[in-house]
């Protein structure tokens, strides 16, 4: 199959949406990574979706919509808590304060999630397929933010089920580019938006159960979710490897993930001591800007130490870039603290380290 080239036109996000009306698998971006759409409600095009990924059948997508209106037909019920996430908890009266019922607040970085880069995971209604849902009950969706993902959805007017549009396993991809190396030839066609802004997949949340439970780690931070939600609990999978026979709240979990085929080990201290660690060993450094003066090994900065944003929107080119040079047989990434968004990074390099993590 030739790959379509399509850009951020009028004609071609029509031409986009008509594959997709179609039944095709159309790579689209939005402000996360690139997602691999498929018309959420057509099992054949699903299919097609974990065909070119090559993902295991339980390992269930994520179905993209326009408003909170649109998931309705998809849910059992929407829970009221979901219209709270929808909506700004209250209004801006001066710069970076807000007036909530309860007096004035600072401004969360973002004070409601949709559209934006949260997943949510409710009872499913019987429209959604089981082959979305990899069998489960319930059902994940999102609201992109993305101009262009939106414009597709308009266009198209059908539920998006995408997951991440890399090969199953790989680093998920943050540009066109990146698409193509694990997809050309496989999919229909891929829709150019250039670099995704956040970089990293979408927090994901379950309201299936009494209390919300984030299940992975994204821009949307546990931090924010508790100041619209109170209580949420963080799912023991964001930060361990799942023991034999432990079932996964959130399938994606359990499978080797965001990996290059490079092998990556994690490290975490100071900038002397990682790269006195990385000049003893034959590897290639996934750096904090403050590490590339000690170091004398082939890096790529993904950002300051503290600068989780920088690290999210870098990480996924990072390790591919480093992958490709060869220049080593081993990356040595510095992890972040796992606060903040930092989290998510230090979620996505958890696993593309297999868990490997050294103490200098
Ligand atoms: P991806 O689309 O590649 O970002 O992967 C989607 C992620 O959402 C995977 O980690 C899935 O396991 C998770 N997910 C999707 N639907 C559900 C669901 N119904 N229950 C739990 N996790 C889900
Ligand atoms: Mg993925």
């Amino acid at each position: 199959m030739q790959t379509e080239r399509l850009t951020n036109t009028p004609a071609h996000i029509a031409r986009a949406a008509s594959l997709l009306r179609a039944g095709e698998c159309v790579a689209v971006p939005t402000e996360t990574v690139y997602g691999l759409a498929a018309n959420a409600l057509d099992v054949a095009a699903v299919a097609k979706i974990f065909a070119a990924k090559g993902r295991p059948a339980d390992n269930p997508l994520i179905v993209h919509v326009l408003c909170v209106e649109d998931m309705m037909p998809l849910v059992k019920e929407l829970p009221e808590c979901v219209k709270r996430l929808a909506s700004p908890l209250a209004y801006v009266t001066e710069q970076n304060t807000l007036r909530t019922p309860q007096g004035y607040k600072r401004l969360p970085k973002s004070v409601a999630f949709f559209p934006g880069p949260l997943s949510v995971i409710l009872p499913k209604s019987a429209a959604v397929p089981d082959i979305v849902s990899g069998g489960l009950d319930t059902v994940a969706l999102r609201i992109p933010a993305h101009p262009l993902a939106r414009a597709v959805l308009r266009e198209a007017g059908i539920p998006l089920a995408a997951p991440s549009a890399n090969r199953s396993g790989s680093p998920s991809p943050t540009c066109a580019g990146h698409v193509l190396d694990d997809m050309d030839g496989k999919i229909a066609a891929v829709l150019d938006g250039g670099e995704c802004s956040i970089g990293v997949e979408s927090t994901v949340l379950s309201l299936a159960g009494d209390v919300p439970e984030l299940l992975r780690p994204g821009a949307v931070t546990a931090e924010q979710l508790r100041e619209v939600l109170g209580e949420v609990r963080i799912s023991s999978a964001v930060l361990s490897d799942l023991s034999d026979g432990e079932t996964a709240a959130s399938p994606g979990m359990k499978y080797r993930h965001y990996a290059p085929k490079t092998p990556v080990v994690l490290l975490r201290d100071s900038s002397e001591s990682y790269a006195a660690w990385c000049g003893a060993n034959d590897c290639m450094a996934l750096c904090f800007a403050e590490d590339a003066q000690y170091l004398r090994v082939p890096c790529f900065c993904y950002g300051g130490r503290e600068d989780y944003d920088a690290q999210a929107r870098l990480l996924f080119d990072g390790l591919r870039t480093l992958d490709e040079s060869g220049f080593a047989p081993l990356i040595a990434a510095h992890a972040p603290e796992p606060i903040g968004v930092g989290l998510a990074v230090y979620n996505r390099l958890l696993r593309a380290a297999g868990f490997r993590i050294l103490d200098v």
